[in-house]
This record gives C-alpha cells, sequence and structure tokens, in this order.
C-alpha cells in the first residue's frame, strides 16, 4: 500500500540529520547529487519535510545493504516512468528531452520537462520514488 507522507518543509538541517540518523555534511551531498530536493526559507536556510527524511534513509539504505553508490541510484531513479505518474500523452512524451535521459532522474537534469512544475518538490514523480521497498513496483507496474 501506498504511503502517505507529509512534504510540509519544516525541519532544520540539524534535525533533519539527527533523524536520518546521518551528518548535516552527508545530507548535503544528497542534495548536491540530485538525490533530494529541499525547501528554502527566504533567507536561504534549507528547510525538510517527512518525505526528505523517509528518502534520506532510503538512500542510507541503498547505499549501507545494496551497495548502490549515488550514479547507480540516479540511474534506478531514472527508470522511474514519469510519463506514466503525470499521464503525459504520446505526443508529450515522445517530446520530452527529460525523459530521455538514462543516467539520472527528471529532476535532476538540465533537460526540459514536457511538463515542468514550479517546483519538483511537488511533482508526483519526485514524491513517489521515497520507498525503497517499493521502487521495483512502481518502475514496472506503474
Ligand atoms: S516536474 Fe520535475 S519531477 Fe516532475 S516530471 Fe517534470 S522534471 Fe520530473
Amino acid at each position: 500500500m501506498e504511503k502517505t507522507i507529509n512534504t510540509e518543509p519544516v525541519y532544520a538541517i540539524g534535525i533533519a540529520a539527527k533523524k536520518v540518523g546521518v551528518s548535516v555534511h552527508l545530507l548535503r551531498v544528497y542534495e548536491r547529487e540530485g538525490l533530494i530536493i529541499t525547501a528554502r526559507t527566504e533567507s536561504g536556510r534549507r528547510l525538510y519535510s517527512d518525505l526528505e527524511i523517509e528518502k534520506a534513509r532510503c538512500i542510507r539504505k541503498m547505499i549501507n545493504e545494496k551497495g548502490l553508490n549515488f550514479a547507480g541510484i540516479r540511474r534506478l531513479l531514472a527508470l522511474l516512468p514519469c510519463w506514466r505518474l503525470r499521464d503525459c500523452d504520446n505526443n508529450e512524451k515522445d517530446g520530452c528531452s527529460a525523459v530521455k535521459v538514462s543516467d539520472k532522474p527528471c529532476w535532476f537534469t538540465e533537460e526540459k520537462c514536457a511538463h515542468p512544475l514550479p517546483s519538483c518538490r511537488d511533482c508526483p514523480v519526485y514524491q513517489r520514488s521515497v520507498d525503497c521497498d517499493q521502487m521495483k513496483t512502481i518502475i514496472l507496474n506503474t
């Protein structure tokens, strides 16, 4: 069953790092590597929601238990069928540059998404990639 996770950004980086069980530095690295997206306050401070906490736990698990590196996780995320999660029609899919990138998720590529949202944080593609255990099911069955 699909998890419902709060996406409201409320945690400062120190609290988020403690919840995930990683250092503040490592949490910043996850963002720099395109694996999570943070919200920013007006002054530029990063804020995390429960969604990013869950995602960061999933990333940690993939590294520690599956032996994946950042590039491997990006490739896995690139397999998410964004066109199905966003209900793109064939024309949109065929004309989308972002979907053709196979080594990084759509939100981390410079290519143009055919169905952009103001923030990829609000997109089901980014939000559905939270669950490590269900990732395979989402990729194969969505
Ligand atoms: S809005 Fe962002 S996350 Fe959603 S499909 Fe487009 S690039 Fe991907």
